[in-house]
Order: structure tokens, then sequence, then C-alpha cells
């Protein structure tokens, strides 16, 4: 089934997907190995520093056969693309979908920069996600965040054409200082207003009965990535503290358990509703 498909079907639903990223090999294996165990659909999202990192063909190819060797059913996906060219080249290379993050731009430069890549991406059936509103990244002040508004969110539903739409509800990239507020309200309200799949980001560190209550209301894919990533290494520097190992594969393996561990129970999380 085509992402965009599947998303429907999750909104349709009061349903949503987990959307995973992965920074190399180990990474990858433990997220699949979660939904291999679980059974459960996986989205695997690359940003423009893991493209940078592992090339954008081996990055793409591994994803690509580790889904195939795997017997998972997921699609992938380029997290916060940042520019037109960057998600051509993603689009152009097989993946199934793309997000262009307009959402620091003035709403129209935000509109017509999202339009360019809908008109590309339509012409290879890729799915595209976009930016309303603002949810601060990692080492960005919190409180510049900037709630999506929902008549705001029809409007550009309706210039852009995406296939979902990134929201601005409360959630920030990156681990929490304070408890996060979601504002249920508002996501209700934009699902109403704009039909469209809703996106979570900085879902890592929101407790679960609100990403459950998210859902219930329109949230349609979970994005994680913070939590992977700080497991991994935690695990990583737990497993040489005291250890004169070289052999590599004998040490990474437990770090990616780790890693299936969380995804497995994030997997049941977000498939619990
Ligand atoms: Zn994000």
């Amino acid at each position: 089934m085509k992402i965009n498909q599947y998303l429907k079907q999750c909104k349709a639903q009061g349903k949503a997907v987990l959307a995973t990223n992965f920074y190399n090999l180990e990474t990858l294996q433990g997220i699949l190995q979660a939904a291999k165990i679980t059974g459960l659909p996986v989205i695997l999202q690359l940003t423009r520093s893991s493209i940078e990192y592992m090339g954008l063909d081996l990055a793409c190819q591994m994803a690509r056969t580790g889904l195939n060797s795997y017997g998972v059913t997921g699609w992938l996906h380029l997290d916060h693309g940042d520019s037109f060219a960057l998600a051509e080249q993603c689009i152009l290379n097989g993946f199934d979908s793309v997000m262009i993050d307009g959402s620091e731009l003035p709403l129209e430069e935000n509109i017509s920069l999202t339009k360019k890549v809908v008109a590309l991406a339509s012409q290879h059936h890729v799915a595209v996600e976009a930016e309303l509103g603002f949810v601060a990244k990692l080492g960005q002040d919190a409180s510049r965040k900037k709630f999506t508004q929902p008549e705001e969110a029809l409007y550009f539903a309706k210039e852009t054409n995406v296939d979902a739409l990134a929201v601005a509800v409360g959630s920030a990239h990156g681990f929490y200082k304070e408890k996060p507020e979601l504002r249920f309200d508002l996501i209700r309200k934009i699902s109403k207003a704009t039909n469209l799949p809703l996106v979570l980001h900085g879902s890592s560190g929101i407790p679960h009965p609100d990403i459950q209550k998210a859902i219930a209301n329109g949230i349609c894919k979970i994005n994680l990535a913070t939590e992977i990533k700080d497991l991994f290494m935690s695990s990583l520097k737990n497993a040489l503290k005291d250890s004169d190992e070289i052999d590599l594969r004998k040490v990474f393996p437990k770090a990616t358990s780790r890693v299936t561990e969380l995804i497995t129970e994030k997997l049941k999380l977000v498939n619990s509703q």
C-alpha cells in the first residue's frame, strides 16, 4: 500500500503509524527487528544530516533492502527536508514520502515552496508532508513555538494539496525540561478543518497516555528520533565503560537490542488504538 493511502486509512480509523529516524546500520536493524517482532508497519526516516553521513544512495538502499530482508511493511521518508533540491533528490531516488519544512518561512513562501515540491512529488507518486506553525528544533528556544491555527491550516491544505501536515500543538524536538502540555483541542480542530492526517513531531518524552490522546484527536503519524539516538549512545557508552573489547560486532549488538526494545514499546503504544 502507498504511504498516503495508509495515512488516509489511519485518519479514517483514528489510528496512527510510528515514524522513526535511523542513523546507521545498527539503529536501522534495531528498528526493523522491532517491526518484525510486532508485525506492525513503520516509517523509516532520514534527515539531511543522516543522508550526508551515510550517503543518499547507500542510506536509501539500506532502508529498502532492510524492509525486504526483515519482511516488514514500511516506507522511506525524508524528515525535515529544508530545500527543494534535497526533496527533489529524495523523490528521484525512490523515497515514498518527503517532508518539506517551510515552517520558518512566512506563510505565502511556505505555501509556494510546498506547492513546488507537491508538483514534482505527484508526478512520481511520492507523498508530501509539510509543516505549519512552528515546532522548536534542537538548540532553538522552545518558547519560539508558534501554534498551528485551524483556519490557516485549512487555507494551507487547500492551496498546497499536501498528504500530511505536521502541526505545532505544544511539542518540541529533543528532550523536555518541563512536562509538555499538548493542545488536544487544537489537534481536534485542525484535524476537523483540514481532514488531513496530522503529524506529531518531538514525541520523545511525551507521556504515553498523552500520545494516545493525541492519536484519538487526529494525529496519524508519530515521529520519534531523540530517544533512539540517546538510548543507542548511552547503551554503547555503558557497554564500553569496563570493556577493552575491540570487536565492534560484539559491542554494537547490545545497543542495537536496546533500540529494538524501545521501538517495540513505541510501536505497541502507537498501534494500541
Ligand atoms: Zn521533527
